[in-house]
């Protein structure tokens, strides 16, 4: 019998298709920022994740030239095998600094931080509670770390509290895990409940800034600061990737936390450090969010003007409640929402349609920059209403 071992791919993707699910990558060939070009013509940009606007900021990008000019490319393996370079360092105690937490430790990306934090502080003998809408880093942190893992309904502690009242004795270590902005929903975590659920309970509580960090609190140090929770016992994860403007992942926490996850972070130790050019980014992203506060502003007044604009003129959108420069509302199918992508990218407006299995329910999500002009988001708003 010759039969194709692949020959399920084909098929797998034939079914994807059917069902609307099926994604490609769109080419973009200039800098980031709130317009980019796509295949050859100009469009806005609110499908970027670089809230700040600093992706192709030209002190971001003189750092990480002077940084490769001075170091090099690669990093050329693992900092604990091949050494690491100061700057490093100094983005970490940057970083720190920024969270107001004891130390911090810098991964390759946000994705490999919560890998190595989750897997490396519960195992076997240990539970997770898990955000139902967490992100897939989260999600796969828990699979690899082998501890038993209870999705909770989405931000709802009295659920929470039940599990925890009947599942914590059965185990050794417990670690409640979340986002604090939930990326295809815009709405935050109820942070200070986990934190007295956590203190209830004995459990440790990783929260996820990715898309929290240079954006909300005061200075932009995340929800942390935003709901006063700096200095509690938390495992802080980030990433440098979305309002930084560069690449890689960080833990932000107590020093023996930091300590540790040098020792036993697999995606740390076994993996090459952070090229020169994106630390040196990050770190002048950081300077960047603590000199410039009125970006942050910015930003926010973006925020509400669009949110003011879409439930004023667009009252039929299905707009769910959001806390964050992330607007999503919700389509019937996932055909529907590639057909409003399609329309509004046909009117240049680059917003991109979400569908399953990413979410539960298709939508089209809208990431606000501190960069849109007034006028770039009336024209999100004049589009919209002229979709059916
Ligand atoms: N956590 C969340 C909530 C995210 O949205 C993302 C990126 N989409 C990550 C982690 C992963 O970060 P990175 O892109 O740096 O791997």
């Amino acid at each position: 019998m010759t039969t194709d071992p692949y020959a399920w791919i084909e098929q797998s993707l034939v079914t994807i298709q059917r069902a609307d699910w099926y994604r490609s990558v769109q080419t973009l060939s200039d800098r980031p920022g709130a317009t980019v070009v796509l295949a050859g013509r100009e469009v806005i940009n609110f499908a970027s994740n670089d809230y700040l606007g600093l992706a192709g900021d030209e002190r971001l990008i003189a750092a990480a030239t002077t940084a490769i000019h001075e170091l090099g490319t690669g990093s050329t393996g693992s900092r604990l095998l091949s050494g690491h370079r100061e700057l490093h360092r100094e983005l970490e105690i940057a970083i720190a600094s920024l969270k107001q937490t004891e130390d911090a430790i810098v991964f390759s990306s946000g994705y490999l931080a919560n890998l190595g934090a989750i897997a490396s502080v519960v195992g076997k003998r240990d539970l997770i509670l898990s955000d139902q809408y967490n992100h897939s880093s989260l999600k796969n942190g828990a699979v690899l770390s082998g501890a038993a893992i209870i999705e909770y309904p989405h931000c709802e502690v009295v659920a929470l509290k039940t599990q925890l009242s009947q599942q914590r004795q059965n185990y050794r270590r417990c670690l409640i895990i979340t986002d604090s902005v939930f990326s295809m929903d815009g709405d935050l975590c109820p942070l200070p409940a986990l934190l007295e659920m956590s203190a209830e309970f004995n459990c440790m509580l990783l929260v996820d800034e990715a898309h929290a960090t240079g954006v909300i609190g005061k200075t932009g140090a995340g929800c942390v600061e935003h709901f006063g929770c700096t200095g509690k016992p938390l495992i802080q994860i980030g990433t440098l990737s979305k309002a930084l403007g560069s690449l890689g992942g960080y833990v932000a926490g107590s020093a023996n936390l930091i300590d540790f996850l040098r020792n036993r972070a697999p995606t740390w130790i076994y993996t090459t450090g952070l090229s020169p050019a994106d630390t040196a980014a990050a770190l002048a992203a950081i300077q960047v969010v603590q000199q410039e506060p009125q970006r942050r502003i910015q930003l926010w007044r973006n925020v509400e003007y669009l949110k003011n604009l879409m439930q004023q003129q667009l009252p039929h959108l299905k707009l769910l409640p959001t806390e964050s420069p992330i607007l999503c509302f919700q389509l019937p199918s996932p055909g529907d929402a590639l057909r409003v992508g399609q329309h509004l990218k046909d009117a240049g407006i680059f917003a991109p349609a979400i569908r399953p299995p990413t979410v539960p329910t298709s939508r089209i999500r809208i990431s606000v920059m501190a960069t849109h002009t007034t006028e770039q988001i009336e024209k999100l708003v004049a589009v919209l209403r002229n979709t059916d």
